[in-house]
């Protein structure tokens, strides 16, 4: 308790983690604590091709692990543990966890975010019983099954895409007429002879015994409902790929936010002297591997310059 680390990192995604690169390159005495595996949302993608450099066909587990080995050559302190409070002000910060509390001259919130749920009346209930969000878990669960996949954003149509290897048929359900992916990845969507669309449609409800029995969906331009049952003996899934809510609760009332997200300028810094942002729960134009690691590079930098001014 006595100890007064020069960095924490909260979160070991790839803000975390590149953070962690970097203040262990400057010698800075570091822990990072993570509550579950390293990696954030990519630990849960299959596939990154727009990280420079990247090999072709990388998953995100396997780019993660790299990160995660590389951290470790550089001397940073680990910890698994869940935080359950933050004091932030001051010169001195404290991270109170699960294992004990922890203290630092300063903190870097790489926190990440989570799925947003499809928001329907009945998907809480079946979630791990036909309802997923993530395609790199469970697409092996509905090998040669229907399924449906909610959203039309970058990741409802790569994951639609990857989930066709195992499905029968995969349709992408959107509210809207048009995807919001970027081309590159809608035109490959567009060529793939198992992909289906569903414009206009909005999932209301989703029914079932033990496990997923059926789906109600609404079209928003006619509000006509249409029920979708899966075939006799089989099951279908449902994948939900809306978007991400930033995991920042902790933060509430203490720094600065946006829609949940975590106000920091250009160079990472928050309101609080000492107190760094980093990653997709930093309120940003784009949120992808490459911003995270750039923003968990400079978050550590600025915490060096900060220890060294204010230790004169
Ligand atoms: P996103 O870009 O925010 O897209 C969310 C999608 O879900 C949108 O199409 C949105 O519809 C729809 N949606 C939101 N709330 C909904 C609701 N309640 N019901 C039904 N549909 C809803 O999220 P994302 O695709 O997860 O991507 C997040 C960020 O990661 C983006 O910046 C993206 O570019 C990036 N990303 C990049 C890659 C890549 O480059 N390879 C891969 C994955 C993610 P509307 O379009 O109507 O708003």
């Amino acid at each position: 308790m006595s100890k007064i680390y020069d960095l924490i990192i909260l979160g070991a995604g790839p803000a975390g983690l590149s953070a962690g690169l970097y203040a262990g390159r400057s010698r800075l005495d570091t822990l990072i604590i993570e509550k579950g595996q390293d990696g954030g949302q990519i630990a849960i993608t299959h596939e990154i091709e727009n990280y420079p450099g990247g090999v072709h066909g990388d998953s995100g587990p396997s780019l993660i692990k790299r990160m995660s080995e590389q951290v470790a050559q550089f001397g940073a302190e680990r910890l698994t543990a869940t935080i359950t409070n933050v004091e932030l002000e001051g010169n001195t910060k404290k991270i109170t966890t699960d294992k004990g509390e922890f203290l630092a001259k300063t903190i870097i919130v790489a926190t990440g975010a989570n799925p947003r749920p499809i928001g329907c009346k009945g998907e809480a209930e079946f979630v791990g019983k036909g309802v997923s969000y993530c395609a790199t878990c469970d697409a092996n669960f509905f090998e040669d099954f229907d399924v449906y996949v909610v959203g039309g954003g970058d990741s409802a149509v790569e994951e639609a895409m990857y989930i066709t290897k195992f499905a029968r048929k995969v349709t992408i359900i959107h509210r809207r007429d048009e995807l919001r992916a970027a081309k590159s990845i809608q035109e490959k969507a567009f060529k793939n002879p198992k992909m289906a669309f569903m414009w206009d449609t909005v999932v209301e409800e989703i029914k079932g015994d033990d496990i997923i029995g059926s789906m109600i969906v609404k079209n928003v331009k006619t509000g006509e409902l249409t029920e979708i049952t899966a075939p006799e003996d089989e099951i279908f899934g449902v994948f939900g790929f809306v978007g991400f809510l930033p995991k920042t609760d902790l933060f509430v009332g203490k720094l600065e936010m946006e829609d949940g997200y975590i106000l920091g300028c250009e160079d990472m810094h928050t309101n609080v002297p000492g107190v760094f942002v980093a990653g997709d729960c930093r309120q940003k134009s784009l949120k992808q591997v490459i911003t995270a690691a750039a923003d968990g590079a400079i978050a550590a930098t600025q915490a060096e310059k900060y220890i060294e001014h204010m230790e004169g």
